[in-house]
Parts: C-alpha cells; structure tokens; sequence
C-alpha cells in the first residue's frame, strides 16, 4: 500500500511538469528525467506526426540499432491503430536525439531492444504519435506499469494537442489565409520593430508598396475564383524576390508590402524594377488561356525621405505608388516630397 501511495506520488508530479510544459521540446525534456522515479528502462521514445514528417525524440546515448528498432516498432503500433502503411511510407522520419538522462545512466551502446510498452498519443479518436519505454532487459513492464503509463500517455496526448491548437492560432493570427504571406497586423508589428531598429541604429530601412494594375478587370473577366489564384501566384513571385530578412505582407486585397532592412534606395529600386519586370514577363495560366499583367510599385526608403515614423513610410510608399498610378500604371515611383 505505501509503495503505491509513494508511486501515485511521483505520477503526480510527472502530470504535473508535462501538463506545464509549453512545447515539445521541453514536454519530452520532463517526461524523460522524470519517468526513470517510476520506471525501469534503456530509453524513452516520444514519436510525433507532423505533416509529413514523422519525429522521433530520443534519449541522444541510444544506439542506432536500438533507435532503428524503436522506430520500426512505433511505425508498426500506428499501423495497427490504423495508420495506413502507405501513408507511412509517404513521411520522412526525424530522429531528434536530446539528453534525457543524466550521464552515468548513458546507456550501453551494445544494448539491444528486448521489451517495450508502447502507447498511442490520441485526443478526440485523433493519433498523434506514441510514446514507449523501451528496455535492454526482457519482460521488464508488467500490468501496473502498464496502467501508470496510460495516465501519462493520455495526459501527454492532452497536453500536445493543446500546444497545437495554440501553434495553429498563433499561425492564423499572422499570416493571410488566401495567400500564405503575413497579414497587415504582422506587418505593422515588424515596421515598428524594423523602424526602431534603424531610427535608433542608423541603418537604411525601404519600404514597397505594390499593387496590381486593372485587376478588377480579372475578377469581371474570369471570376473571382481565378483572381484568387492570380494573388496566390503574385504572392509567391514577390516572396521569392525577396531576401530571408525581408517581409512581405498582404496590405489588403490587391496590395502587398515589401519590408527592406538594410536596403537603400538605389538597391531598392533595383528591385522593385525587377519585381515590376517580371510580372509584366509572367504569362498567367488562366484556364485555357493566358493573362499578361502589371503592377505598379511605390518606394519609400530611411534615411533618404526623412522620415520620422512608420507612419511616415507607409504614407510616402502610398503617395509613390499613387504617383505610379497616375504616371500610367507598369512602372516603379519613389517618393517626392512636394515642392514648396
Ligand atoms: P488600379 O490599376 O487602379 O489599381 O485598378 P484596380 O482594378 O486594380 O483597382 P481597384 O482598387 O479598383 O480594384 C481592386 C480589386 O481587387 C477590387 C476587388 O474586387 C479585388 N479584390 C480585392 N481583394 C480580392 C480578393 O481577395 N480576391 C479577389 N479575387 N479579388 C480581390
Ligand atoms: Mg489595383
Ligand atoms: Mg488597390
């Protein structure tokens, strides 16, 4: 009795780091130090389905084999949950090794997988993954640990499937749906970060602001449907002109906005001109036909304009591709403070 007082105990204490864990990394961490007060085991294995990729965290001393064995043994416990084995040959498998023990328990690099208690992740029917224990020793689980480590497997799954509700809210608060670019709220909270930044630290900062010529045409001529598809294309053309530091952002429906550190004006006008080439270059597949289009771009740049704000840089981007606008369309505008 007080040994299973003592047991109940510990569980307690293991739901509770892996209930408080904020992501995966950390959940496996808490599980894998703590789980050896209630277990005896070799290695502890946490396998997560991602997309298409399967995850496999581990104790990092694990030998390969034994790794190699574990994973084969977990794509199997899937498999029977009904995971079909064609789809499981369609994901790549991770192995994401971390230190889970302390080093005198590093295990032995000639051990050898001789049981294992297996348990699926699932919330809601849904699998997610499963975690095992896995020993270099035979018959090493019996029924109660069995029944211990269902509580952590259940509140491990719960605790996961929190954490990817909360990633995909994160997701959808900053990125637009139709295009997969940053929406206009990212968009705001990175200007200010990135004015700050060269205000304050003096370097250039460009801002470009793009929109589509006549594309309300596309939408009276081939349907919405297919303007969508159009601002899908356009979106990945302009993230692909870009560099990793840059942002590009859906300012609203047919505008988009290029944040350039460290670019200056001549080099942001190089490349809003390629931007403005290309697309003007770029058949669009419109069903059985093909679409020419253009953009009109409008530049602003820190220090070049004086601005003293976000604000400012957006206002002078706009007033540029105003310009663009009324010049003709096709064509790229830098700002130009009114004459006095
Ligand atoms: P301009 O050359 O002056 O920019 O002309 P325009 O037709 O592009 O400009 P206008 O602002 O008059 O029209 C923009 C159009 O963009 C109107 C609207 O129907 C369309 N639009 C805005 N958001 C979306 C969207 O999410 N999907 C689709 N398909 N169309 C959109
Ligand atoms: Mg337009
Ligand atoms: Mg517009």
């Amino acid at each position: 009795m007080r040994l299973i007082v003592k047991n109940l105990n510990i569980l307690r204490s293991i739901l509770n780091t892996i209930n408080t864990s904020f992501e995966m990394k950390e959940l496996v961490e808490s599980a894998g130090n703590n789980l050896p007060s209630l277990f005896e085991f070799s290695a502890f294995g946490l396998f997560w389905k991602e997309e298409s990729t399967l995850y496999l965290y581990q104790e990092e001393s694990c030998p390969l084999s034994f790794t190699q064995e574990v994973a084969k043994n977990m794509l199997r416990v899937l498999n029977i949950l009904g995971e079909g084995a064609e789809e499981l040959d369609r994901v790549t498998l991770q192995i994401e090794k971390k230190k889970l023990r302390p080093s005198h328990m590093a295990m032995d690099p000639k051990a050898t997988l001789k049981s294992y208690l297996t348990l699926p992740l699932a919330v809601e029917e849904e699998i997610m993954g499963c975690v095992s224990l896995n020993s270099d020793q035979p018959n090493a689980y019996d029924a109660q640990d069995l029944q211990f480590f269902s509580v952590i497997g259940y509140q491990m799954a719960a605790t996961l499937k929190h954490y990817q509700r909360f990633s995909s809210i994160k997701t959808m608060a900053i990125y637009d749906t139709l295009t997969g670019l940053y929406n206009r709220r990212y968009l705001e909270e990175r200007l200010m970060a990135e004015t700050q930044k060269a205000f304050y630290g003096g370097a250039s900062l460009s801002l470009v602001m793009v929109d589509i010529d006549h594309f309300k045409k596309v939408n009276d001529t081939f349907g919405h449907t297919t303007g969508d598809l159009v601002l899908k294309e356009i979106a990945s053309l302009l993230k692909n002109s870009t560099r990793k530091k840059d942002t590009v952002a859906r300012y609203g429906g047919e505008e988009f906005v290029l944040i350039l550190p460290e670019a200056g004006l001549e080099v942001t006008v190089a490349i809003a001109e390629r931007i403005r080439r290309q697309i003007e270059q770029t058949p669009f597949e419109v069903g059985q036909t093909q679409l020419n289009l253009t953009v009109s771009l409008g530049i602003s740049s820190f220090p070049s304009h004086h601005a003293h704000s976000k604000e400012d840089l957006i206002q002078m981007a706009d007033q540029a591709l105003y310009d663009a606008k009324r010049g003709g369309r096709n064509r790229v505008c830098v700002y130009n403070p009114p004459q006095r």
